[in-house]
């Protein structure tokens, strides 16, 4: 348990008095830190991220009672949690238009793609039973692995089909590319592709946007096959 809660980051939400599913303790990391943030006050800022959100659910394929927007206090982050949550900084309000269009969807997408259950679905195919050290230290290497892959094509994937949803409602490349030099991550990390991967993916994106509509066609906002760039 100490090996596999030392790799995925899940120290607090292991506890060793009781037996647990692993999917149980995955979702009580997130719990747990979900309950470490304070909603934001009602502002001109958490109103630009509302509106914002309900511009995006007007296109989703997710029905509105399939997430929950959560405007907390914080910086310019969102997160997709437990599959159904989508939890937004209230400093996003202060984001241009087109960069909150791409951050929301990119999150969006995450849910409407169902990224959580498949990321519990890895975890559950290494950890079939109860979370013990006997159960997890011989897998940890394997599913850290796995897990670790699984959330780098779930980026792409997101940054794809939020693209395709965000960019009929005046989001451009300029604005995904300035969204992401916010943050820039010089090599991969566990759960995310270097940012020069993800750019070059945007810019795949937006020339293949451009190419259908040359010829007339609408881009579709779902099934978006990617290659990520190498
Ligand atoms: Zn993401």
């Amino acid at each position: 348990m100490r090996k596999l809660g030392a790799i995925l980051g899940l120290w607090v939400a292991m506890s060793p008095a009781c037996a647990d599913d692993i999917v149980s303790v995955l979702e009580r990391s997130q719990r747990l830190r979900l309950e470490q943030r304070v909603a934001a006050p009602d502002s001109e800022r958490s109103r630009r991220v509302r509106v914002t959100f309900d511009r995006l659910m007007t296109r989703s394929r997710l029905s509105p009672h399939a997430v929950e927007l959560r405007v907390m206090q914080g910086g310019v982050q969102a997160e997709a949690m437990l599959g159904r949550l989508l939890v937004v900084g209230d400093a996003v309000g202060d984001l241009p238009e087109g960069e909150r269009l791409v951050l929301l969807a990119h999150e969006l997408s995450h849910l409407s793609l169902e990224h959580w259950q498949a990321l519990c679905a890895v975890y559950r195919k290494h950890v079939p039973g109860d979370v013990r050290p006997d159960t997890t230290d011989p897998v940890a290497g394997a599913l850290s692995h796995d897990a670790n892959a699984l959330s780098h094509r779930h980026e792409y994937e997101a940054d794809a089909h939020g693209f395709a949803l965000a960019r009929p409602l005046g989001a451009t490349l300029d604005d995904a590319l300035s969204l992401l030099m916010r943050q820039p991550m010089l090599g991969d990390s566990p759960t995310h592709p270097a940012t020069r991967r993800r750019i070059a993916q945007f810019r795949m994106l937006q020339a293949r946007a451009e190419a259908i509509e040359a010829q007339g066609g609408a881009l579709r906002t779902g099934g978006v096959n990617v290659a990520p760039p190498r």
